[in-house]
């Protein structure tokens, strides 16, 4: 089995004096005019590789952009790993930084010290910021654990955030006596095959909520619209995120306690052939979605619950008591009806699918967790990188992500 490695990020708000604001603002700006720089290069020489990019743009990073030599290393990183991104996901330009874009920190460019202080390296030296902490916060920090390593210094709304990147080692998986069927829906957000539902009914009454506001707003299309839309977008994206790790927390939490293996759906190219109807297709490939799969897979490492993935080809209108599967089984959203005359089955419609996925998970002899978990990794990054950019809320309803 092998031994995966959990990351997590820390976001500490940091309170700066107007001159260490300044000199990190300078910094911010010559820097990523330097990873700018890095891109190009990368891009034009089709160099992905930070070893062979270093050769090239080290001497200008450093002499044009007056960048110590940490800091021009993590600039270059930077620079590297979106060129990578962008040609894995087929973009066509090359990608550029904002002057207020975030800072690569690495041990050589920050460090944390006592009472909740922190140093940063500037091109002015080293300067001194507080980080606000909350609980929360704090106790991820001073959780010894969880392995410190680089941050991203990051500029919103004029504010600096750092935000701290740990690792640890996941433990080694538990051997499952059984499975969870998990089905992720929209009547209610997710369903087990015990027939346990997870909070349905309020957050269903909230998008709707959200969703006529927002059809409002693009309609009134004033500047003061577009920005009450960002701004409720964000917020929307942090209750969906919080509802989505409470979920997520319960159904590792039931696995661990009972020692069973959660099972899902298998997400990735099965598009084309999934016959679901348009508006279940339009929750599955909502970024609220992937991030509630991704949340579920890195909890679930984390625990030491192991997770299956399954063909999910008719799991909503297959009858797990006699195989029977037809589209009339399924009569409406919520409900399960089994057509064949010997048999009759019913049962609520999402818990009918929990069942099956657990069904197949069980028949499915290899585990092949290691690939998919992978995956899902990649998918947690891309959505955290769309609800930090708030681009979350035009992604919905669209047909798939691109990549
Ligand atoms: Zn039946």
């Amino acid at each position: 089995m092998i031994r995966t490695l959990s990351t997590r990020t820390v976001c500490c708000k940091l309170a700066l004096g107007p001159e260490e604001t300044i000199a990190l603002q300078a910094t911010a700006r010559q820097f990523n005019a330097a990873a700018t720089y890095c891109a190009a290069v990368a891009w034009r020489e089709r160099v992905t590789n930070k070893n062979k990019l270093h050769h090239i743009v080290y001497g200008p990073t450093r002499v044009n952009y007056g960048l110590g030599a940490q800091l021009a290393c993590c600039a270059r990183d930077k620079a590297a790993e979106a060129v990578r991104t962008a040609r894995t996901n087929g973009y066509e330009t090359c990608p550029t930084f904002r002057p207020d874009s975030s800072v690569r920190l690495d041990v050589h460019t920050y460090r944390l010290m006592s009472l909740d202080r922190v140093s940063l390296y500037t091109l002015s030296g080293r300067v001194i910021g507080q980080l606000v902490l909350g609980a929360f916060q704090r106790r991820c920090l001073y959780d010894t654990s969880w392995k410190i390593g680089g941050a991203d210094l990051v500029q919103r709304d004029g504010t600096f955030y750092l935000h701290v990147t740990q690792t640890k080692a996941d433990p080694a998986p538990q051997e499952p006596t059984g499975f969870i069927g998990v089905d992720i829906g929209i009547v209610n957000v997710a369903a087990d095959n015990d027939g346990e539902t997870y909070s349905g009914a309020k957050v269903q009454a909230v998008r709707e909520r959200r969703h006529k506001q927002r059809q409002a707003l693009q309609q009134a299309n004033t500047r003061r619209a577009r920005w009450r839309l960002r701004k409720n977008a964000r917020r929307e994206a942090r209750f969906q995120r919080d509802v989505n790790h409470q979920i997520s927390k319960a159904l590792v939490h039931k696995a661990r306690t009972s020692r069973k293996a959660l099972a899902l759906e298998e997400l990735s190219g099965i598009r084309a052939r999934v016959t679901v109807r348009r508006e279940q297709r339009r929750a599955r490939h909502s970024w609220a979605f992937r991030q509630l799969r991704s949340f579920i897979t890195y909890k679930a490492r984390q625990a030491g619950v192991l997770v299956v993935v399954v063909d999910p080809r008719n799991t909503s209108r297959t009858c797990p008591v006699c195989g029977h599967c037809e589209k009339a089984n399924r009569p409406d959203q919520a409900h399960f009806h089994c057509q064949n005359p010997l048999c009759g089955h019913t049962a609520a419609a999402d818990t009918n699918a929990a069942v099956n996925i657990a069904l197949r998970a069980a028949r499915q002899t290899a585990y092949c967790a290691a690939p998919a978990m992978q995956e899902e990794q990649a998918q947690a990054q891309q959505v955290q990188r769309w609800v930090s950019d708030g681009s979350a809320l035009f992604f919905r309803g669209l047909p798939s992500p691109p990549g």
